[in-house]
């Protein structure tokens, strides 16, 4: 095991710090090392999770006494909960929003957008070819309904920002050889909002978000495939006040269909035949998406042969018309024939003659043309 770091250190506490201690200096050095303010490092994740760690150990009184004890030692993998956000998905993502929501946050890093989420879809082969209308369950981040998002307590006021005037930004403009330089950043006291929350709402705890089971109806176009991405605007988290919500994203996956496979808009299938139908021709039924169909076998069909129903295949996604459907003719030869029908074959094979196998002389020449025999 390579050599791990001191969880007290990591989280920059003494290590007779009391809980409030270790909460507030979590909170802190989570929103300082949070990877989506630190995109340029590489190693921000492992920091991340490296934070994550530590707090799960220290802010729990019987690991916290085990890790004080014992060191690393006393600690094993059972002891954390924390899910590997790096992961992604839903799991990653409530424990991101777990720990931003952990309460009491005074300050945020400035209006951001919300986060998109993405949802994975399963649907039927039909669903895909026709389109569909699904509802979906989503754990998401909304605008708190108590405070209307603004995370203040109803009724309270919030102050409009001193240091910014309610611009959310500072401008520093410098005086230098070259010129005047103005320099715009994040206001550093109200962290971009403009507006400063004296009172917290108790609902969201002053973040102006709670977490709901959202119910989503999706309407998915015909034509969609496994891998289809479809984006709904708006439909993400929620983003910090006056900053717009995430998109979700509706990734599709179309469960593979009994009969038909398919290639791009085109579906396959193939059909078994009597080599009586094939030789005679037949009206016979074949399955389409919409259910069966006549179709006539014309005669003398050869085994393989493939015939096209027009329009019969998938919706063209991202326009008009539909592909088409290919059956495969796939003839049966019997595996056992009872004496009348074989004596009946044999008079037939008689009866035929030479012509009983149009192809076999040039065949049997090309044979001898090639071994030269
Ligand atoms: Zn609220
Ligand atoms: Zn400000």
């Amino acid at each position: 095991m390579s050599e791990k770091k001191d969880y007290y250190e990591i989280l920059g506490v003494s290590r007779d710090a009391d809980e409030k201690e270790i909460k507030r200096a979590y909170r802190r050095k989570a929103r300082e090392l949070h990877p989506d303010v630190n995109k340029d490092d590489p190693n921000a994740e492992e920091k991340f999770k490296e934070l994550s760690e530590a707090y799960e150990i220290l802010s729990d009184p019987d690991k916290r006494a085990r890790y004080d004890r014992y060191g690393h030692a006393g600690i094993n993998d059972n002891d954390f909960n924390f899910e590997d956000f790096a992961r992604g998905g839903f799991g990653g993502f409530e424990d991101i929003f777990d720990m931003f929501f952990g309460g009491g946050m005074g300050r945020r890093r400035g209006p951001q957008r919300g986060s998109d989420l993405q949802y994975r879809m399963q649907i039927s082969f039909e669903e895909a070819a026709f389109g569909a209308k699904k509802e979906i369950t989503i754990p998401r981040t909304e605008a708190c309904p108590t405070c209307n998002g603004s995370g203040a307590k109803p009724g309270t006021d919030t102050r409009t920002c001193p240091k910014c005037h309610g611009t959310g930004q500072i401008r520093t403009t410098q005086q230098t050889p070259f010129g005047h330089f103005t320099q715009t950043r994040t206001c550093d006291r109200c962290g971009g909002d403009g507006k400063i929350v004296e009172t917290p709402c108790p609902n969201c705890n002053g973040l102006g978000k709670v977490r709901k089971q959202r119910k989503i109806s999706v309407n998915i176009p015909a034509g969609v495939e496994s891998g289809t991405k479809l984006r709904m605007p708006g439909e993400g988290e929620a983003g910090d006040p006056g900053a717009p919500s995430g998109d979700l994203y509706i990734v599709i996956q179309v469960k593979p269909h009994k009969i038909f496979k398919r290639k791009n808009d085109d579906i396959y299938c193939e059909v078994p035949i009597s080599f009586v139908q094939a030789t005679l021709g037949d009206e016979i039924e074949v399955p389409t998406l919409e259910g069966k169909v006549k179709f006539t076998i014309p005669e003398g069909t050869q085994p393989g042969t493939t015939f096209r129903l027009k329009n019969k295949g998938i919706a063209h996604l991202n326009g008009y018309g539909r592909g088409d459907e290919y059956i495969r003719v796939k003839v049966v030869i019997p595996k056992s024939l009872n004496s009348k029908q074989k004596e009946l074959l044999l008079k037939f094979a008689e009866l035929s003659g030479d012509e009983i196998n149009p192809e076999e002389k040039s065949w049997l020449k090309k044979v001898r043309d090639a071994l030269g025999v």
